[in-house]
């Protein structure tokens, strides 16, 4: 079933063009994430906001499987991400069951850059970015700086999506389980009519 939520398709778009950005700055630097890595979703610090929750949530509604979720979400109020899946022995390790539609911020972290109080960007790491690519990140760096490498801003695509939602009331982060059972419940009460 297919279920109509144009603010939802425009969310994937942008989605989209930030893949693009992402997928140019990688092959132009060569930068990656540490292989298999899953720690940055192994916390239950990760907050999104219900807009960039909005294209999942309307996924599991149009597989039948939204309500099957909201009761398993319910349970992971306070823990990590529902959709991570650790390796059994090494819980740093791990993938994300929903790539395709997961959150903005998970698509951003460790592949864009912060404006410095020099209005340089610098390239937001993570901690095992840092530890294994400590050269190509001074190079990275120093071509960020020179003007002869870009990177996708973390503060322009946080707009991107914020202006898709001119009232704010969809761009309040959340705890990321929160956010999908909130995406959920919206996408229902939407296809009610009773949302605006
Ligand atoms: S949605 Fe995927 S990438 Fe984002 S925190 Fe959850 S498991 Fe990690």
């Amino acid at each position: 079933m297919t279920l109509a939520l144009p603010l939802a398709r425009k969310v994937s778009d942008v989605f989209s063009e930030l893949d693009k950005a992402i997928a140019d700055f990688q092959s132009e630097s060569s930068w990656a994430c540490r292989e298999g890595c899953g720690d940055c979703c192994n916390s239950p610090e990760v907050e999104v906001t219900v807009l960039e929750a909005l294209p999942h949530a309307l996924g599991l509604w149009e597989l039948g499987k939204a309500e099957l979720y909201s009761e398993q979400l319910a349970r992971f109020l306070g823990k990590p991400c529902m959709f991570y899946v650790p390796n059994v022995s090494d819980s740093s390790l791990g993938r994300c069951s929903i790539y395709e539609t997961r959150p903005l911020l998970c698509r951003m972290f460790g592949f864009t850059a912060q404006l410095g109080k020099d209005s340089l960007p610098r390239l937001a790491a993570c901690r095992w970015q840092k530890l294994q690519g400590a050269e190509l990140l001074a190079k990275i760096d120093g071509e960020l700086k020179g003007g002869t490498l870009e990177v996708p801003l973390f503060g322009y695509w946080e707009q991107r999506l914020s202006e898709l939602d001119p009232s704010q009331v969809l761009s309040q982060r959340l705890p990321i389980n929160e956010a999908f059972l909130k995406a959920i419940d919206y996408v229902y009460w939407r296809q009610q009519a009773v949302l605006p």
